[in-house]
């Protein structure tokens, strides 16, 4: 079920979408809701690949991430790890990238992805509210139970309620400040 009649209010710029998009970001997406089932085992082994490589060369949270992770609930927090990139990754799969395309799930401005426990952040936009907002998107996908159980769902959520008014997304950004509480 997707909360698609619940508005969401927020107009960052968090994930990377602009205000210029934000509109259009409501829209249900049926081009991509067609494509997507075809492509989600190679979308789910592009993540898990691309986690593998946050998690050989990104660094654990330090005592300040931690906190915030304890606070939007991640449970395995010591497997987090945050790799700084120039750009995050797009997948040189041509029909995933088209997909990525078509949902405009990563984009020259995006500044954040999280798969799995891996969390990519581009340089020079390390912030709370954004690191909050990931971990949490962490959360989810252990509650999901995987890279494999949760990616599906939320790319599918995202075709079909549009990017804000995914529930992951309107989730995720409910706990951009409540994770932040008590930090200075
Ligand atoms: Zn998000």
């Amino acid at each position: 079920m997707c909360l698609c009649d619940a508005l969401a209010i927020q107009v960052f710029c968090f994930d990377g979408i602009g205000a210029d998009e934000y509109w259009s970001s409501f829209v249900i997406n049926e081009p991509l809701t067609k494509v997507l089932p075809a492509i989600m085992p190679a979308a789910v082994a592009w993540a898990e690949q691309m986690a593998l490589e946050i998690a050989r060369f990104g660094s654990p949270l330090n005592e300040a991430g931690a906190s915030v992770a304890l606070k939007v609930g991640v449970v395995r927090i010591e497997r987090v790890r945050i790799l700084e990139v120039d750009a995050i990754p797009l997948p040189d799969d041509p029909v995933l990238l088209q997909a990525v395309r078509l949902g405009d799930f990563v984009g020259e401005d995006s500044v954040g992805l999280a798969l799995g426990y891996g969390i990519f952040i581009r340089k020079g936009s390390v912030d709370g509210r954004l690191i909050a907002h990931e971990l949490r998107h962490v959360h989810q996908y252990e509650q999901a139970g995987s890279i494999a159980d949760f990616l599906p769902q939320y790319l599918m959520d995202v075709a079909k309620c549009g990017y804000r008014n995914s529930r992951f997304e309107i989730d995720a950004r409910e706990h951009e400040v409540a994770g932040l509480i008590g930090l200075s």
